[in-house]
């Protein structure tokens, strides 16, 4: 009976340090999100389709809710935390030990196509971050896509998504489904499974509440997905300088061990693209996300994100399109070609019930997974050349030259490069392989506006691979398309 006693007492403490709630505010406009983010408060989720916005309060504190709008919500608790009475670990998401066990399984039973988990560096605390490498037998150069979930430490439903996105290639390869066998054969896959492991391990195994990591030398923990080192501390939108913000991004670029290994790590990698996962709120995101300007590939993510998001109908677009502007942010950096060959990463927003909401809830964890599975196909296949793409900006701002096709893809022994000009003007091309290495350029002489096409005939020398065709003119404006050559 005592022991009964001490038992509930610890619980009942442990629910009193970490009762957060979410909270969800309707009708807020977007000038009142923007305070709300500069004023420190916890934005879990802005979704302006369905025009709310849901906060994390300390229970205490529920009463602000009303100050903030006079419609609001109080959403469930298992939604803002890992409940203390579930006794299971993380519920039916994977806990850390159940992650390195289900890795390790599937490395067992799938031994030609994915290797055991590899530490590519310690965490603060010195926890290994490991990855996992796979690929198919068949040989040839195998560009490289890369996969993370819970850099933010709450955020487990990205991390059944990869789960169940590594048992769908390794289950599928053989015979199942020929995208499997096709996306194993053409690259290499990395999974990145917990990128904040501290984070991680503080939240188990009930009720913690962490998202940053957990380097408490100046606050509670570093943003690390503010601590990337494109564009860091650009200015305080969507990432704080104040210690004891979620956003905080840290005392300069890569302060942090988490965001040192994973960049070392890519440096080494040179990944061609990366999916960063995250939750919640159903939304699917890419470059730029430090200032409101589009990327000069964003024709080419636009059409990737519309074929990507047809099934679970996600909202896409810049993260200051659909939520706030943010720098320091992990896909900038892949992106921005700073320290490794320009990487096409993009990040989902699972659309999980909160934070924790599918704890208990295997149908959810199925539906998140299910929803996800055909955008993983699709990112790996579109970056792998296999798809067409075509893509319109939506923003309203007309390009000034576009690339509108290249034909054939694959091409063998020649292509013919479909171009959209505004003006008249002298367009080069330039190839590059997934290195960033250009290995072919030719310019076309003056060309009328309007629509044209380029010939080019593909030199023997370019072995088999995907590349990137780059049009340029003498005033700067651009465009790129990814295609493969076969021989
Ligand atoms: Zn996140």
């Amino acid at each position: 009976m005592k022991y009964v006693f001490i038992t509930l007492a610890i619980l009942a403490f442990a629910s009193v340090v970490s009762a957060d709630r979410l909270v969800r505010l309707y009708d807020v406009s977007p000038g009142s999100v923007t305070e709300m983010i500069e004023e420190g408060y916890d934005v879990a989720n802005i979704d302006m389709r369905n025009g709310y916005v849901d906060i994390m309060l300390p229970e205490r504190q529920l009463d602000q809710a009303a100050l903030l709008s006079y419609d609001y919500e109080i959403l469930p608790r298992e939604w803002g935390e890992l409940l203390p009475e579930n006794s299971k670990g993380a519920g039916y998401y994977y806990d850390p030990d159940e992650n390195w066990a289900f890795w390790c399984s599937l490395a067992e039973n799938y031994s030609d196509l994915s290797d055991t988990p590899v530490s590519m560096g310690q965490s603060y605390e010195g926890r290994d971050i490991y990855f996992i490498e796979m690929t198919s037998p068949v040989s040839g150069y195998k560009p490289p896509i890369y996969f993370t979930s819970l850099i933010h430490a709450r955020e487990p439903g990205g991390n059944s998504v990869l789960i169940d996105f590594a048992m769908w290639l390794t289950s599928n390869y053989d015979g199942g489904d020929t995208r499997a066998a096709y996306i194993l054969d053409n690259s290499t896959v990395y999974f990145v499974p917990v990128a904040n492991p501290d984070g991680y391990v503080y939240n188990m195994p009930n009720g913690g509440n962490q998202r940053k990591n957990m380097n408490f030398t100046l606050g509670d923990g570093v943003d690390l997905n503010r601590n990337w080192g494109y564009m860091w501390g650009y200015d305080d939108s969507g990432s704080s300088p104040n210690p004891g913000d979620e956003t905080y991004r840290g005392t300069s670029a890569f302060s942090e061990p988490e965001t040192q290994v994973q960049r070392e790590f890519l440096i080494d990698l040179e990944p061609i693209a990366a999916m960063n996962y995250h939750t919640y709120g159903g939304m699917l995101l890419y470059p730029w996300g430090y200032e409101d300007i589009l990327a000069p590939d964003n024709d080419l993510f636009v059409g990737w994100a519309e074929a990507m998001t047809a099934v679970n109908d996600y909202a896409y677009g810049t993260a200051w399109q659909i939520l706030y502007n943010v720098n320091g942010e992990n896909n900038d950096w892949a992106y921005s070609a700073t320290d490794v060959p320009r990487m096409y990463a993009m990040t989902p927003e699972v659309d999980d019930a909160g934070f924790w909401g599918s704890q208990n809830d295997t149908t959810e964890i199925e539906r998140i997974c299910n929803e996800c599975r055909p955008m993983n196909i699709i990112f790996c296949m579109a970056n792998l050349g296999f798809v067409g793409i075509s893509g319109e900006s939506e923003v309203g701002i007309e390009p000034m030259l576009t690339l509108n096709s290249i034909y054939p893809n694959p091409a063998i022994s020649s292509a013919s490069f479909r171009i959209t000009s505004s003006a008249s003007s002298n367009v080069s091309a330039t190839i590059y392989d997934t290195s960033g290495r250009i290995v072919a350029s030719f310019e076309t002489g003056d060309i009328a506006g309007g629509t044209s096409n380029l010939f080019w005939d593909v030199p023997q020398e370019i072995p088999a691979g995907v590349y990137t065709a780059r049009i340029s003119d003498a005033a700067g404006n651009c465009d790129s398309m990814r295609f493969t050559v076969m021989r």
